[in-house]
């Protein structure tokens, strides 16, 4: 198995590190021929949306990116990650999301939730975070603090509004390559 990291802005390393400590392979995404290299599933990491999804147009990763998730390519989307799937962006996911939700005061804060799927508390760092307002019936709700949406699943789009990749706790890129990815 072979994941790709998105990684022109954001927390790409740690997404690496967490998938070297569970034996995966994976590569990182700076341009296009980067971005057409084999690959099982793609993680769109968390960072600033608005500079993410300008280098994506300006490097004409863009478009094949949308099509190829339209297509079934696995993508877990954390953070800015999430943003980037809404219908304001790539538009492949059927959620709207509300971006810096939680005012500047709250904007960063750590919580230990539920995620459906995965036994027990799952450690969740949230950073200047969205979460999502509204889904469509497609979408399967994994995760709700404080009553708001933070993780979700459409087929094979995974998202959260925090950043597992924060933590020690491997068990939501577990999840994601069990899950989503599927392949041995
Ligand atoms: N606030 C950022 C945005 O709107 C997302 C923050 C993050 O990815 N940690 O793009």
């Amino acid at each position: 198995m072979k994941i790709a990291i998105l990684a022109l802005q954001g927390a790409f390393e740690e997404h690496r590190q967490t998938l070297l400590k569970l034996g995966v392979e994976s590569f990182f995404v700076r341009n296009l021929s980067d971005y057409q290299c084999q690959k099982d599933g793609i993680i769109i990491p968390g960072g600033e949306s608005t500079t993410i999804l300008k280098l994506l147009n300006d490097l004409n990763i863009f478009e094949p990116l949308k099509q190829d998730i339209e297509n079934g390519l696995p993508v877990f989307g954390t953070c800015a990650g999430l943003i980037m799937l809404d219908d304001k962006h790539l538009g492949t996911m059927d959620i709207t999301v509300k971006r810096n939700a939680y005012g500047r005061q709250l904007g960063s804060f750590f919580f230990e939730g539920d995620f459906d799927g995965i036994d027990g508390k799952i450690p969740m760092t949230f950073i200047r975070a969205p979460f999502i307002e509204k889904c469509g019936e497609g979408v399967k709700i994994l995760s709700i603090v404080n009553g708001n949406i933070v993780a979700a699943q459409q087929e094979r789009q995974l998202v959260t509004a925090f950043h597992p990749e924060l933590n020690e706790d491997l068990r939501v890129h577990e999840y994601f390559l069990q899950e989503v990815v599927k392949v041995n």
